[in-house]
Formats: structure tokens, C-alpha cells, sequence
């Protein structure tokens, strides 16, 4: 018998809230009517795409699994590393575990698997962020070279950088191309459209229904692909969102104020020279790093001056209880359509603009801010369709999607298996 296969497509930015809609679209009707349905999935803290996609991998929180943040903590370039290589992740994940009992492990954008060993056929996400590098250099370096280079020279006019509608059109056109050619076992996808939309035009927007739409046809197309190949009946379908996102009309901007105290030095450029107290924004939440020269009492003070826009200071005991990094000094949560920015040479307080370039929307909130669930729905072999959680929590859908595979991890993890998701229990 062959391995069961499992197909792990995550849509970013998709919330609960969107089930309504998507329920309206041919594509996610059908697959609706055939699944499981976690109708509220609570994310993780801070809700970056990197730490969530690392979460769900891992069945463990961010401060076990090491990815605490989208990006490196490096203030004085412009454009910081993100954490873009599987090394960084401090545990095993479904893929390492699937790929040492011999599952073929396909991967498209899912984030923090650079250089990964686990996976057979692996297009990064990743983006040349040095005037050194273009886009085909830095995926061939990351991923797997000679099946990115077929990627690029069958599909690669569709692609527009990292610019979407066109991004998750070439993906999509890759991930057939791959179901046809590879038949991979697993398969983990990573769509983008709909939080760039979301991003750049507000939750409900006109762009972001467009971007729905869109991901209905894209699952419409890998059905199809499926169903060509014989594949689809026995195929698990794990569809799923990373966290939601929340309209924003302010930005806020620490940094500002760290340097005004004479805790950022700066060069000419604005470049940070030297700390001893830093703001590394995650946007709906933020952290605070601090060299120790500068005493906790004073950093929670000035922050404290400004109860309109924090809604909460965790000191470091309880960012790291909640799961965030655990060599944060401080980790503050914005009110409600508050977001938090890095530079130091901007206004400390900007308003959100149809016409200006902030986002209209963002994440990185509390996974406990109000109507900001995502949600997961599984369908395929062993499922028990048409049964509904009402809450789960992302950290179990880890140790769930590997049960469907009949493994598990080597260590308890802090998700746990939703049986009630699977036939016969
Ligand atoms: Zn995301």
C-alpha cells in the first residue's frame, strides 16, 4: 500500500469571518459539503505568517520552536533577514518526520524551509533583500535547484517578482505541474494573495473578496489536477488560514521615541548605529528589546504615556508564557487598528490614508483580540465529514495532520490530535 497523502493548503490572511463568502464559490462549496469543519482556530502570539506556518509544522508555541518573529532581529540594516532557512527551527517538523518514514515531501512558498533536507521538491519563499541578488538566484540557492529552474523556464513569464495576483498564478501553474510530474505524498502549499490584498486595500475590500475568488479557482484548478491524476479520493485535504487580519488607522512608531531618550544612535542615513533600548514592531503587537543599560522601570514608564494606543504590556515572564519570544524585554499589544512600525526618522504617529503607502490592514494581534479567529476544514480518507468543532487552537493541527498520516511527533507538543475530526474514534 502507498503512503496516504496529505495535502496541506494554507490560505494567509483567512479568517473565519470569510466562510460565509467562500461558501457562496463553487470550489470551496464543494470541498465544504465534503469536509470537517474547525470553524475557529486560534492563532499564535505574535500572529506573523512565519511563526504561525512554524506552528503548525511543529505543534509547539513560538518561544519552542525558535521562530519568534518574521524577521532577525537586525537594526541596523534596512532590510532585515527573514527567517528564511529550516535550520532555524528548533524542532522536528511534519515534513522531517514525514520524510524520514518515506513520504516524497513537495513544498510551495511555505515559509522557513530554505535549504530544508525534508523536502524532495521545494520552491522557497524567499526575496533577494541585497542590491547583489535577483529573484531566480536567491530561490535556486534556498530550495531545490533543478526543480525551481524547471519551474522558472515552464511557468516563470507568469510571475511578476513577488507580485501578486501574479505570485499565486505561477504557483499554482507550478503545483499542477508538480501533481502530474512528481505525485508527491505531501504536499504543503502557502497562497499569499489575500493577505497582500488585505494589506494594501482593508479586510473587506473589493481586492480582497477579488483574491477570494481567485483562491476558489486556484482550488478549483488542483482538484482538477487531482482528480486527472486518480489521486483525489485518497487524498487528505487539509485547508486552512494562518491568522486574520484587522483595519488599521494608525501607525505607531517606538522608535521614535526610544530615540528621542537618547537610547538609538543613529548615523547620517538614519541607520541605527547603537541600542540600548529597541522596538522590534511585529505590527498589531510589538517587542522591546533592551540592551539592560537603560532600567525596565524607565522603558515601562515612557510606554505607559500612551494608554490610547497600547492596549496591554507584557513584561518578559508573560510574553514568554504566551508563547513569544522569550528574550523580549517587553511585548506590547496595540488597541484595535493600531500597528506598530520600525523607523526612527518618520512621525511617531501617522494616520492611515487611502492615499498613502501604510497598510489598510494587518495582523500580528493577540490571538484573543475579538473576531480574529482563522479556521481549518478537512476532508479525504478516514475523515468524518460534515462534523463541526466550534474551537481548536493552530498548535493542533500538527500532531493532526501527522495522525492522518498514522505518525506522530517524537515529543509531546503543545497541540493536540482533534480526533473528533476523524472517523471511528
Ligand atoms: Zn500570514
Amino acid at each position: 500500500m502507498g503512503k496516504q497523502k496529505l495535502y496541506m493548503i494554507s490560505l494567509d490572511a483567512f479568517g473565519s469571518k470569510d466562510l460565509d463568502y467562500a461558501k457562496t464559490l463553487p470550489n470551496f462549496n464543494y470541498l465544504l459539503k465534503k469536509s470537517a469543519l474547525v470553524k475557529n482556530v486560534e492563532t499564535v502570539y505574535p500572529s506573523l505568517t512565519y511563526m504561525c506556518h512554524t506552528s503548525i509544522l511543529t505543534g509547539l508555541y513560538p518561544h519552542k520552536h525558535g521562530i519568534t518573529h518574521n524577521t532577525k532581529l537586525q537594526p541596523s540594516k534596512s532590510s532585515p533577514d527573514w527567517f528564511w532557512y529550516a535550520q532555524d527551527i528548533q524542532s522536528s517538523t511534519i515534513f522531517d518526520i514525514a520524510h524520514e518514514n518515506g513520504w516524497n515531501v513537495a513544498s510551495f512558498l511555505w515559509p522557513v524551509t530554505g535549504k530544508s533536507r525534508s523536502i524532495d521538491y521545494n520552491l522557497t519563499e524567499i526575496f533577494p533583500n541585497r542590491s547583489w541578488q535577483n529573484q531566480v538566484m536567491v530561490s535556486l540557492y534556498s530550495g531545490s535547484p533543478f526543480f525551481v529552474y524547471q519551474l522558472d523556464k515552464k511557468f516563470g513569464k507568469l510571475r511578476n517578482g513577488i507580485m501578486q495576483p501574479e505570485l499565486d498564478e505561477f504557483l499554482t501553474a507550478g503545483i499542477i505541474d508538480t501533481i502530474k510530474t512528481k505525485n508527491p505524498d505531501l504536499m504543503a502549499i502557502h497562497f499569499v494573495d489575500l493577505d497582500y490584498m488585505r494589506h494594501h486595500h482593508g479586510v473587506d475590500s473589493k481586492q480582497a473578496k477579488a483574491a477570494i475568488q481567485r483562491m476558489d479557482q486556484h482550488l478549483g484548478q488542483i482538484i482538477r489536477a487531482m482528480k486527472q491524476q486518480g489521486i483525489f479520493d485518497e487524498t487528505i485535504l487539509a485547508i486552512f488560514g494562518d491568522h486574520y487580519q484587522i483595519d488599521t488607522h494608525t501607525a505607531i512608531r517606538l522608535n521614535v521615541l526610544f530615540r528621542q531618550e537618547g537610547w538609538i544612535e543613529v548615523d547620517k542615513n538614519g541607520h541605527v548605529k547603537k541600542w540600548k533600548v529597541i522596538a522590534q514592531p511585529a505590527e498589531g503587537s510589538c517587542y522591546i528589546y533592551s540592551n539592560g543599560e537603560v532600567s525596565d522601570q524607565s522603558i515601562f514608564e515612557l510606554l505607559q504615556l500612551y494608554p490610547d494606543c497600547i492596549e496591554v504590556i507584557y513584561n518578559q515572564e508573560q510574553a514568554n508564557a504566551l508563547g513569544a519570544d522569550p528574550d523580549c524585554t517587553f511585548l506590547i499589544e496595540a488597541k484595535r487598528g493600531f500597528y506598530f512600525l520600525p523607523e526612527n526618522n518618520k512621525p511617531f504617529m501617522e494616520t492611515v490614508k487611502e492615499k498613502n503607502s501604510l497598510y489598510k490592514a494587518t495582523h500580528g494581534y493577540s490571538p484573543t483580540k475579538d473576531n480574529y479567529e482563522t479556521f481549518l476544514m478537512m476532508s479525504g480518507p478516514t475523515i468524518n465529514t460534515g462534523m463541526v468543532i466550534e474551537q481548536a487552537r493552530l498548535v493542533d493541527e500538527g500532531p493532526t495532520f501527522l495522525h492522518a498520516l498514522g505518525l506522530s511527533f517524537p515529543t509531546s507538543t503543545d497541540g493536540k490530535i482533534l480526533f473528533d475530526l476523524f472517523e471511528n474514534q
